[in-house]
C-alpha cells in the first residue's frame, strides 16, 4: 500500500481478505438464510442466526466470525469454514492536504475502483463517494473516468465493501446512533448508477437497513448522466435523493460533451426529473452544472438554465462544480469571476446555486478524476456489456 506523505498517514487496517464466492456480504436477509441451511444450522435457528449475523457484519463490522460473541462456538467455526466476510485488498490510501481520503481497492479478480471520503469544513462529518462500476460505458468528455472503459459493473458486496472500508479506516464501528463522521453517501464516483441498477439498489437497501449502517435514504444521494428510463424506477424502488449531470442547457452543446444526451435528449431528461418520485419544495433534485470555459458558461446559458428549470416546473437546486483538469484533458475551468457571476445570476432567479469547492485535488480526488488502472482486455466482454445496458433501457 502507497501512502502519500501528506497529513495525517491511514490507519492500516488488518484484514481476512474478500473471496467472492464465499463472502456473506452483500446478500439480502433471505440469501443468508439460504446460505445457513446449506451449512446444516436447524430450521427453526435460521430467523435468529440471520438477525444475529446481519447485526455482526452491519452494526458492529466485525471482520472475522471469530468476534461474534453470542454465536455458539460450533457454529462460528461452520461460517468460518465455509464463509467470509473479509475487506477487498487496498491498494492505496492517500489523505489529501484538505483531510480528504481515497482509497484504490483492487478485488480478487484484479480490478480496481477508488472510494472518496469528503470531511465537512469542521470535519466532523463527511460525505463518501462510492463507485458503481470498474470505468464508465459513459464517455462524456470532460470526464477522467470516461476514457476508461467499463470493465464491469460492481457487485452488491463490492458496493458495500467500499463503505465498510471507509468505516474501518474512520474507526466508525459500531454503527453511532448519532454523530456520525460518515454522514452521508452520493453515488457519484467511477461508474454510471443507473447502468447497474439491481446491485446499487441491492447495496443501498443494505446501507439504509434498520438493523445494520442504518443511513437514511435522505442522506444518500444517487448521481445519473440521465438514464431516462431508469429515473422513476429509482424514487419508486430506492426512494433516495436524485442529483442529474446536466451541464448544459441546450441540446447541440450537450451532444457534444455528454453523448447520452443523442439517446435521452433534455426534453426527456426535464420532464423525468419533473416527475420523480418523492421531489418536492423539500426535497429537490439537485442538477450538477459543470463550469467549462467558452462552452457552458455565458450569461446567456444562466439564463437559459433558469428558463429550463421553471418551464418544467422543477423543485430544483443547482450546484455549481468548477472543471477539474486530469491528465490529458481538452477542457479549461471557467474562471472565478464568471463562476460567481453564473452563481449569482441563478441565485437572483431564486435558485440555489453554490459553487462547489474542489476537494482532494492533489490526490486526484475531485470530481471526474477518479480513474483506475483497470482496462478491459477482451474488447467482446465490453461490447457485451455496453450493449446489455443500452438494451435494458431501450
Ligand atoms: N455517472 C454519474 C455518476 C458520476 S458523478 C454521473 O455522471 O452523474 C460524478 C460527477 O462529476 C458528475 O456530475 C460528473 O459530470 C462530474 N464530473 C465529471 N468529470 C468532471 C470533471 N473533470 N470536473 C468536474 N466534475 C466532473
Ligand atoms: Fe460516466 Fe458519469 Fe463520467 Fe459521464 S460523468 S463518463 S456518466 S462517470
Amino acid at each position: 500500500m502507497r501512502t502519500l506523505p501528506l497529513g495525517t498517514e491511514p490507519t492500516v487496517v488488518a484484514r481476512p481478505m474478500l473471496d467472492v464466492e464465499k463472502t456473506l456480504v452483500g446478500l439480502d436477509r433471505a440469501e443468508i438464510g439460504d446460505r445457513l441451511r446449506d451449512i446444516g444450522i436447524p430450521e427453526k435457528q435460521i430467523k435468529m442466526r440471520t438477525t444475529q449475523v446481519w447485526h455482526w457484519i452491519y452494526h458492529q463490522g466485525v471482520k472475522s466470525f471469530d468476534e461474534m460473541l453470542n454465536v455458539s462456538k460450533d457454529i462460528r467455526q461452520k461460517l468460518a469454514d465455509n464463509f467470509t466476510i473479509g475487506r477487498p485488498e487496498i491498494i492505496e490510501a492517500l489523505v489529501s492536504k484538505d483531510g480528504t481520503r481515497k482509497w484504490l481497492m483492487k478485488f480478487p479478480d484484479g480490478n480496481e475502483v477508488e472510494t472518496v471520503f469528503i470531511p465537512d469544513e469542521q470535519r466532523d462529518r463527511g460525505t463518501l463517494c462510492v463507485s458503481s462500476q470498474v470505468g464508465c460505458t459513459l464517455t462524456c468528455k470532460f470526464c477522467h473516468t470516461g476514457t476508461q472503459r467499463l470493465v464491469r459493473n460492481l457487485t452488491p458486496a463490492e458496493i458495500v465493501m467500499q463503505f465498510m472500508v471507509a468505516r474501518d479506516h474512520l474507526g466508525e464501528w459500531p454503527t453511532p446512533s448519532e454523530g456520525r463522521v460518515l454522514s452521508s453517501v452520493v453515488m457519484m464516483g467511477m461508474g454510471e448508477p443507473l447502468y447497474n441498477f439491481d446491485n446499487v439498489k441491492k447495496a443501498l437497501k443494505i446501507i439504509m437497513d434498520e438493523q445494520g449502517i442504518s443511513l437514511s435514504r435522505r442522506r444518500i444521494t444517487l448521481s445519473t448522466s440521465g438514464v431516462v428510463p431508469e429515473m422513476k424506477r429509482c424514487g419508486e424502488e430506492i426512494g433516495v435523493n436524485l442529483a442529474v449531470s446536466l451541464h448544459a442547457v441546450n441540446n447541440d452543446v450537450r451532444n457534444e460533451i455528454m453523448p447520452i444526451n443523442k439517446k435521452y435528449p433534455l426534453e426527456e431528461l426535464l420532464a423525468a426529473c419533473r416527475d420523480y418520485p418523492g421531489a418536492k419544495m423539500s426535497r429537490k433534485i439537485t442538477f450538477e452544472y459543470i463550469m467549462l470555459k467558452d462552452i457552458n458558461d455565458r450569461d446567456e446559458d444562466a439564463r437559459n438554465l433558469v428558463k429550463l428549470l421553471n418551464k418544467y416546473g422543477i423543485y430544483a437546486k443547482v450546484n455549481l462544480i468548477p472543471f477539474n483538469p486530469w491528465p490529458g484533458s481538452d477542457y479549461q475551468r471557467s474562471d472565478d469571476d464568471r463562476v460567481r457571476k453564473f452563481s449569482e445570476y441563478v441565485f437572483d432567479a431564486g435558485i440555489s446555486a453554490p459553487i462547489r469547492t474542489p476537494r482532494g485535488e492533489d490526490i486526484l480526488a475531485a470530481c471526474g478524476q477518479l480513474k483506475s488502472e483497470s482496462e478491459k482486455q477482451r474488447k467482446s466482454e465490453i461490447l457485451r456489456l455496453e450493449k446489455e445496458a443500452m438494451a435494458a433501457t431501450d
